[in-house]
């Protein structure tokens, strides 16, 4: 079990491409940490320098405290599972199971059926080792994926989006489980996906990319609720942009004025006159009257689920999103009003224009 840690990493692809531009990031041992962020964004090109597929253009990595920068992928001791985690289809799931122990060297014969056993205990698939691959279901195919991975007992697991090609029912099972079995054996996991809610509901830490570069690490609560930009604030949960001028500001609240509407904020460390973005979830925006009301007509109401997105276009031409796990009895074309509690608003500096 490690740390990871990179310096100052960046990748140029020959072709030009800046794909990675100065990472630094400290992972600690036994850490489930996520790189979450768009198609094209870095990730995959990240965990792929971390495993020694890639060579960093500059900075270096290191593994359990050992620099690994100049190792081969096979001097580094890493388990590595890929969104195609193909099993090798000729051999049967035990001998895929200890086909990593096998190039490993150093394990008797029976070492390794007891590790192999001991494996397909961990994934609840005890009696699965006689068979071909093709026998099992997708979602088997994909704990086998990963107890290959982790049979050799690698210092680390590096994942690159493995359960995108499940349906949202066993994916879901599966991120649990893999916490689980991750938690378990303690080892330091880096879990590589596009989906923010799978990156929130599964790590430790969240490292959010965009463009090469980190755009904030923390954990998920942080980067949900405390957001460091409107990137982040969009990319990792739906938001509600209100941009204005804080217009006051003292100890007993602030607000800001966002062109005809006026938003209370609890709180604010921005001086009066200052361009500021309003970031309010849909979780905290109800239909009804309240604090910070906000006359409109509803759009469209969304059930969910368990809960439904109501969007309302206010007056001035905005549209806010709710969502709530009571159902209304409104219609599309209704005038309704929405309303936010002012310590549920959080306050960027800058507007969503950049400016
Ligand atoms: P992600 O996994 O977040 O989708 P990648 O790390 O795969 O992103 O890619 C990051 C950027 O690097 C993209 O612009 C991609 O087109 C580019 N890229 C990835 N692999 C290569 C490669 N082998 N050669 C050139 N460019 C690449
Ligand atoms: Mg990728």
């Amino acid at each position: 079990m490690s740390r990871i840690e990179l310096s100052d990493v960046s990748k140029r692809y020959p072709g030009g491409v800046l794909a990675v531009d100065d990472v630094s990031l400290d992972i600690k041992d036994g850490e489930f940490v996520s790189f979450v962020g768009p198609s094209g964004c870095g990730k995959t090109t990240t965990l792929r320098m971390v495993a020694g597929f890639e060579q960093p253009t500059d900075g270096a990595v290191s593994i359990g405290n050992e620099d690994v920068t100049d190792l081969p992928p096979y001097r580094r001791d890493t388990g590595m599972v890929f969104q195609s985690f193909a099993l090798f289809p000729h051999m049967t799931v035990a001998e895929n199971v200890a086909y990593g122990l096998e190039v490993d060297g150093g394990y008797t014969d029976a070492e390794i059926d007891e590790r192999v056993q001991e494996m397909l205990d961990l994934v609840q698939l005890p009696d699965v080792g006689d068979r071909k691959p093709e026998q099992l279901s997708g979602g088997q195919q994909q704990r086998i994926a990963l107890v290959r991975a982790i049979a050799p007992e690698p210092k680390v697991l590096l994942l690159d989006e493995p359960l995108a090609s499940l349906d949202k029912k066993l994916r879901e099972e599966m991120q649990v489980e893999l916490r689980k079995i991750q938690q378990e054996i303690g080892i330091t996991t880096i879990f590589v996906t596009h989906n923010q809610e799978e990156a929130l509901t599964m790590s430790d830490r969240v490292v959010v990319l965009n463009d090469g570069q980190d755009e904030q690490v923390g954990a998920p609560s942080e980067v949900y609720d405390e957001p460091v930009n409107q990137f982040v604030a969009d990319f990792v949960g739906t938001a509600n942009f209100f941009t204005g001028k804080v217009s006051a500001s003292g100890d007993g609240g602030a607000s800001v004025d966002c062109g005809g509407v006026e938003l209370d904020v609890e709180r604010t460390r921005f001086d009066v006159g200052t361009d500021v973005t309003v970031i309010v979830r849909p979780e905290d925006v109800s239909l009804g009257g309240g604090p910070n009301r906000i006359e409109g007509t509803l759009e469209i109401a969304r059930l969910l689920g368990s809960a439904t997105e109501y969007r309302v276009e206010t007056a001035g031409g905005q549209e806010v999103v709710s969502l709530s796990h009571a159902r209304r009895n409104v219609e599309p074309g209704d005038d309704v009003s929405v309303t936010i509690p002012p310590e549920d608003c959080y306050v960027l500096e800058g507007t969503v224009d950049g400016s």
